[in-house]
């Protein structure tokens, strides 16, 4: 049965998670189903931020890198991400963007496995990871390559030669969730390691990396945790693998003693090693108050509110906007799909524009996929009803056919 608008707000109104909203700057007017993207800004960003500026740096000056506590941050947020993700203390760190320590742990891995020459990873990865991993091939000269198979290849495609599967654990793209804890297992069988972009899943959906026993992973501080643009990323390496990782980056901050200001490079013990420069404090305290917000919501009432609102919007865009073109691009089961609904469509383009000009923010990704982020911590049920109702108006008046939707900006 197709649900209605008070059939919504109902489950607004037993919604467990609803009053995490508020701890959420939200513009009037406006639907956010963008959150995998550029997370929503929390309240009590601005001000730690400014605390950070003010005090730390403006009185604190250099003595803050001790008194405030600034050297220690990169492993403290670590470590709370790190229950997010199913990881034990001093296995995440905090630093550099996702495609820089995709490059770290990408090398390492190679480094560790120098009998082997292929990267097995996915045609439909999100591009900066495969681009990373043909340069760094290209960089060490060994005879590296990338074998890119489809989703249902992967296990198959993994043998002798074979020394890291990359993979994304929710596509950005489709929304499909792999099985990390077989392909992990398949992997490691084969004598692979396996390095997993949570991107689209740290403070999504359940990751156990713990239990799954995984080896190496990174995400992302932007998107669902909601650290604002261009927040530095994390990485995850298991404590087994730790003290045997060499990392094609060794900056100072990795070395078992920076202040010791040796000529030489020695590794640091443990995550610390990962570390390259010095970290970006007033990016890591922003990046600090969305995770703190994430630990505040239990996973499991986070992903069956996600699991739900994918599940309603995928229904109320096929009921309401079913006669015009669309397919549905994420898994038609939410139980195996991220946190995002997506739909295919020859001039998704020009109508997520229309869309985004009657304040129903989502995304458009190359060639053809309008794409919409479902966010439990701030996302209304009303919210994916409105949004259906917006995108009929927007095909009824035939509004995505005014040139200006059609204009491409920089980014989509
Ligand atoms: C968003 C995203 C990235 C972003 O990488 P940056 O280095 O932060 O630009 C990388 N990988 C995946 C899978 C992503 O979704």
């Amino acid at each position: 049965m197709i649900p209605t608008r008070a059939d919504l707000a109902a489950l607004d109104a037993l919604d467990e998670l609803a009053p995490l909203r508020a701890l959420f700057t939200l513009p009037e007017g406006v639907i956010y189903l963008d959150g995998n993207s550029l997370g929503a800004l929390p309240r009590a960003t601005a001000g730690r931020v400014a605390e950070v500026v003010r005090a730390e740096w403006g009185q604190g000056l250099i003595r803050s890198w001790n008194d405030a506590g600034w050297m220690a941050m990169p492993g403290r947020v670590g470590d709370k991400i790190a229950r997010l993700v199913g990881a034990a203390a001093g296995a995440v760190v905090v630093g550099d963007s996702t495609s820089v320590n995709i490059f770290k742990l990408l090398g390492a891995a190679l480094a560790g496995r120098p009998g082997r020459r292929v990267i097995v990873s996915e045609a439909r990865n999100f591009p900066t990871d495969l681009y990373i991993a043909e340069g760094l091939a290209a960089l060490l000269e060994r005879g590296h390559r990338l074998r890119l198979v489809e989703d249902a290849g992967i296990v198959d495609a993994i043998d002798d030669d074979v020394a890291v599967v990359m993979l994304t654990h929710v596509n950005y793209h489709t929304g499909a969730m792999h099985d990390m804890a077989a392909v992990t297992a398949a992997a490691q069988a084969k004598g692979a390691l396996v390095l997993w972009d949570l991107a689209h899943s740290a403070g999504a959906v359940p990751v156990d990396l713990g239990g799954c026993d995984a080896d190496l992973a990174v995400g992302c501080g932007y998107k669902f945790l909601n650290g604002g643009p261009g927040a530095p990323a994390f990485l995850y390496v298991a404590p087994r693998l730790q003290e045997a990782m060499r990392y094609p980056l060794t900056g100072w901050l990795g070395h078992a003693a920076p202040f010791a200001f040796e000529p030489g490079y020695r590794p640091a013990p443990g995550i610390a090693q990962a570390m390259v420069g010095t970290p970006p404090v007033i990016s890591l305290a922003a990046l600090e108050v969305g995770v703190d917000i994430a630990l505040q919501a239990p996973m499991a009432a986070v992903r069956a509110k996600s699991v739900r609102q994918t599940g309603l919007f995928a229904t109320l865009l096929a009921e309401r906007c079913g006669g015009w073109g669309f397919t549905l691009a994420s898994p038609a089961d939410p139980a195996r799909g991220g946190s995002q609904v997506c739909l295919a469509h020859d001039e998704a383009y020009p109508i997520m524009q229309a869309l985004i000009g009657r304040g129903v923010i989502g995304d458009f990704r190359a060639p053809d996929i309008m794409r919409f982020g479902i966010t439990p911590l701030y996302t209304r049920f009303v919210d994916l009803w409105d949004a259906a109702e917006a995108l009929a108006a927007v095909m009824e008046g035939g509004e995505w056919r005014n040139p200006r939707h059609g204009v491409r900006r920089a980014v989509t």
